[in-house]
């Protein structure tokens, strides 16, 4: 990505292998997968399945549940029977923890990926100084005698797994030999898929959180940089996690999820806020759409008014944003005036342009279609966009 021309505005995004969730496809230049997390007690079965499907229903692709004990994973596959009795099958991640194994093992009958975090296979004692080399690798071979009977089921079942790395809990081996960095979260998940590789597993998904955006941001640059070195082409799912809640949290989330997107790095993302998880689904889509990777909504194009302002700028994007906003596919302007002519409207297909006092342009493209009295403004537009087959009822 770095050598691009300056001049290119597509994101281009980087090749990655197509890795199966469910009937979801993350990788292989599929759409960016969409994805969140319910914070049900996952023993509540039914209140489980209705958060599963409530999160589904708006749009999340794929919806991970906790799993810490032996309980939880039996209660996953009730919620799995439950989901395609009354709903669908929806694409499900167990989250499981290490010391779990036999968890892992039974979650991986009933999900369609599991995630792991390499940091909580822990089999030093804190020792606090460096480890040598031989201490090292010692460890390393308990971790891949712990991993390999999940590894094993997931690739005998074809189903998938995340090698999820969270900056704040490195393995302590990881800390000491390469710092709390993105060095030592990149070499946690590069140790990792040797193992799943060495066993011929490669339905793997690597994410490397942090909640510093810098840190995220570095690390999974540095680890597409390895990735290429390497010659692997697994695919990232990319987070800010504990971004917080309100503004801030989704815009702490969008500073380090959109940059990546932008340079094409990340087939699947997750926007974590403290707040419900149905709340995460249209910061994800926003962020996409943005970006032009997906088109799941109409794009407003609207000037921010200024004194030239013809009309009420906010009461009028509201009344066309209300009328139209289940019209996905289409892109309308709403500019105060046309001061800068219909280039500004960044070849919207519809404009709403304020003309002179009580008067409104509207523009198909950037051709000036009508004027009519401003209080008719809104319907006009609907009729603009009828007269032209595009329009369906909400
Ligand atoms: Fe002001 Fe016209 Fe620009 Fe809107 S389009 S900000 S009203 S000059």
């Amino acid at each position: 990505t770095t050598n691009r021309p300056l001049t290119d505005t597509t994101i281009h995004r980087r090749k990655t292998r197509p890795v199966k969730v469910g009937n979801i496809t993350i990788g292989g230049g599929y759409p960016v997968v969409v994805q969140s997390m319910i914070n049900e007690d996952t023993l509540d079965i039914d209140g489980s399945v209705a958060a599963i499907r409530r999160l589904h229903e708006i749009g999340c692709e794929i919806v991970r549940v906790t799993v810490p004990s032996m309980a939880h994973a039996k209660a996953l596959a009730e919620i799995k029977q439950k989901l395609v009795a009354t709903y669908q099958p929806v694409p499900l991640v167990a989250d499981v923890h290490h010391n779990g194994m036999k968890i892992a093992l039974e979650v991986a009958k009933h999900v369609d990926k599991v995630r792991i975090n390499p940091g909580l296979y822990v089999f030093e004692k804190a020792k606090n100084t460096e480890y040598s080399q031989a201490e090292f690798d010692e460890i390393g071979d308990k971790i891949r005698e712990t991993l390999e009977p999940l590894v094993v089921s997931l690739r005998d079942q074809g189903k998938a797994m995340r090698i999820g790395v969270n900056h704040g809990s490195l393995a302590e081996r990881m800390l000491f030999t390469y710092g709390d960095t993105p060095k030592g979260m990149v070499e946690s998940a590069l140790e990792f898929i040797r193992i799943c590789e060495s066993l011929d597993f490669r339905n793997i998904v690597i994410s490397l959180k942090a909640s510093r955006v810098p840190v995220m941001v570095a690390a999974y640059r540095l680890m597409v940089q390895r990735m290429d070195e390497l010659k692997m082409d697994y695919p990232l799912h990319l987070g800010v996690t504990e971004a917080g809640d309100g503004e801030y949290g989704r815009i702490k989330s969008t500073a380090g999820i959109a940059p990546l997107l932008a340079d094409g790095i990340g087939d699947t993302i997750r926007v974590s806020i403290t707040e419900s998880p149905e709340k995460e689904i249209p910061v994800c889509y926003s962020i996409l759409q943005a970006l032009g990777l997906r088109k799941t909504m109409v794009e407003y194009v609207a000037c921010p008014s200024c004194g030239r302002t013809l009309f009420n700028l906010e009461e009028v994007l509201h009344k066309v944003r209300d009328a139209t906003k289940h019209l996905t596919g289409l892109d309308i302007a709403v500019m105060g005036c046309i001061v800068n002519g219909p280039g500004e409207m960044a070849d919207a297909d519809y404009g709403y342009v304020g003309k002179q006092p009580g008067f409104i342009s509207l523009y198909r493209g950037r051709e000036e279609i009508k004027k009519v009295p401003e209080s008719e403004g809104v319907t006009e537009l609907i009729n603009l966009i009828k007269a032209d087959d595009r329009w369906i009822d909400p």
